[in-house]
């Protein structure tokens, strides 16, 4: 019988032999700076001459490690690999693909802070982060293994005494191309690559280009947890070259990406089109980005909902779909709100190289990261009030200082569009009715909280606030696999609610079978 599922725990850095663990790893990992990664196609490693280099967001002179490159030949060879292994993956037993991912959940689980160092190096992330993006890719293998046991039998459905026996179970779909993004670069990029994987189809994995080597080493674990050979291909390459080449190929049959809008919908709208020998209507599963609202009303406690906002603004250096990125506040506590968001941001806040285990605040991913969100920041001092924050300093790695700005119009280009850096927005409202208002006038739904001592206003809000994920009395990020099943409305995704119940059906087709009696 299975344990029942529990989320992985945090590490507490504070324990002096954590620390010392931590440091070690990180050490373990310098040491192989400058690697060569091969793609794995079918079981075999094979190393092109065009490579992409994966560099250390908070010290661009680091390289991590070099990753062989997938051209759309390569890109066609994986294909039929994942084709051909498909004819008798799709057969196997659920048992034995669970299996694979509750032993490589063990062995990630042995070796956490090697993952998570190699975070920290290839992601930017400051330990805590990196931790609870270990932790959540732990959390998705033990969360999909015991799913796929739930639902490995299907349903009896009725059956008509002496007139027939039906069945009704779910089979998979076929080849699978994943497309994660950098941000979650182990987690997202785990979850979307072994939910397939264990509801028997099989993947051309495709990690994103800025974090290739975290999608290599969770390959070599789950091989040596027993994952045969061409069920997972590992091909990083050009999102352009054979993202779109893959997105057309008439044997794709699923997507699972997750990334910003503009790509999502090309991929939704390019999957639409059948093309040449293609036989199904592809199925899409897109997750993409937000525009993440925190609305605090009258009455509620201004350290929590202040605790919350600047946790979930400057985690990560807002680079999650979840980040606060919006205040709304009630006019009546708005002052008294702005004023200690800006003290705590400027105490709390600070921006250095990740690897020491202080840092609450690491780089952005890259130099495009960066102009993009100095850009919005210069946005911003044109249409709000600058508190705090509002330079950056890319001389080493890519840093750029919390940033807050007030009264903002909440039509404002910040305020409607997703900035993906450490930049927050206040507005006023004159009301809770109102606030509500401008909290769902994005096109997104992904993520949101409500700061609130009045039952009716979170019953209110329970009902009338669109987004997918809503919080009460606590922050906007921060979802746990199991418990709080991940994905926004609108335009931010198709909703498929990942490390929920329903998420591994999205990657089955349902077959019923009756007999005659
Ligand atoms: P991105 O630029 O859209 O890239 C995501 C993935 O798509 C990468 O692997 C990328 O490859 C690939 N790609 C790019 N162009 C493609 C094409 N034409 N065809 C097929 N694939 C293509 O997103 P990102 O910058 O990595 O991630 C940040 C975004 O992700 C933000 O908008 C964030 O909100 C969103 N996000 C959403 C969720 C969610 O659950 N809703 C979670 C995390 C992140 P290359 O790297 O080679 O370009």
């Amino acid at each position: 019988m299975v344990a029942p599922y529990q989320h992985e725990p945090f590490t507490d850095f504070s324990v002096p032999e954590n620390k010392q663990a931590m440091e070690a790893a990180l050490k373990r990992v310098e040491a192989e700076f400058g690697k060569e990664y091969p793609l794995i196609i079918g079981g075999e490693r094979i190393y092109t001459e065009d490579r992409i280099t994966s560099f250390n967001p908070a010290n661009k002179e680091e390289v991590i490690g070099y990753v062989s490159k997938a051209d759309q030949k390569l890109a066609e060879k994986a294909m039929q690999v994942a084709d051909e292994t498909f004819q008798w993956w799709r057969k196997s037993k659920p048992e034995m693909r669970a299996d694979i991912l509750f032993r490589a959940a063990a062995i990630v689980r042995r070796k956490k802070h090697d993952f998570s160092a190699h975070l920290v190096k290839e992601g930017g992330k400051p330990w805590k982060e990196a931790d609870a993006d270990t932790a959540e890719a732990i959390d998705f293998m033990e969360y999909y293994a015991r799913q796929i046991l739930t639902i490995k039998d299907g349903e009896s459905v009725f059956n008509r005494p002496n007139v027939d026996n039906s069945r009704f179970h779910y089979i998979p779909l076929g080849v699978t191309l994943t497309l994660s993004p950098w941000n979650f670069l182990f987690a997202i990029m785990c979850g979307t690559t072994v939910a397939p994987m264990v509801t028997g189809n099989t993947v051309l994995l495709k990690p994103a280009s800025l974090t290739p080597i975290i999608a290599y080493k969770m390959m070599e674990v789950l091989e040596e947890a027993g994952l045969p050979n061409g069920v997972i291909n590992f091909i990083p390459g050009s999102g352009s070259e054979i993202g779109d080449y893959l997105v057309d190929h008439p044997r794709t049959r699923l997507i699972s990406f997750t990334g910003s809008r503009e790509v999502g919908t090309r991929i939704y709208e390019r999957a639409a089109k059948v093309q040449p020998d293609q036989i199904w209507l592809k199925r899409v599963i897109a997750e993409m980005g937000g525009k993440d609202t925190i609305v605090v009303d009258e009455d509620a406690d201004l350290e929590l909902a202040a605790d919350s906002i600047v946790n979930s603004a400057f985690g990560f250096s807002g680079q999650k779909c979840s980040a606060c990125s919006r205040v709304v506040a009630h006019e009546a506590i708005y002052d008294t709100l702005l004023k200690r968001c800006v003290e705590l941001t400027e105490e709390r806040v600070n921006v250095q190289d990740p690897e020491d285990g202080s840092t609450f605040m690491g780089p952005v991913i890259d130099q495009g990261a960066y102009d993009k969100i100095m850009e919005y920041i210069k946005t911003g001092k044109e249409e709000g009030k600058l508190m705090t924050g509002g330079d950056g300093d890319a001389s080493t790695g890519f840093f750029i200082k919390p940033t807050i700005f007030a009264d903002l119009d909440p039509n404002a280009t910040i305020m409607q569009e997703e900035i993906f850096g450490p930049v927050l927005g206040f507005t006023k409202a004159k009301s809770f009715d109102k606030a509500l208002e401008i909290a769902n006038n994005t096109d997104y739904g992904l993520t949101g909280a409500v700061i609130t001592k009045n039952r009716l206003h979170i019953e209110q809000a329970r009902e009338d606030f669109h987004v997918g994920n809503l919080y009460f009395n606590r922050g906007c990020t921060a979802a746990i696999v199991g418990y709080h099943p991940f994905g926004g409305f609108n335009m931010s995704g198709t909703d498929s609610k990942a490390g929920g119940p329903d998420y591994l059906l999205h990657h089955m087709q349902g077959k019923t079978t009756s007999e005659m009696l």
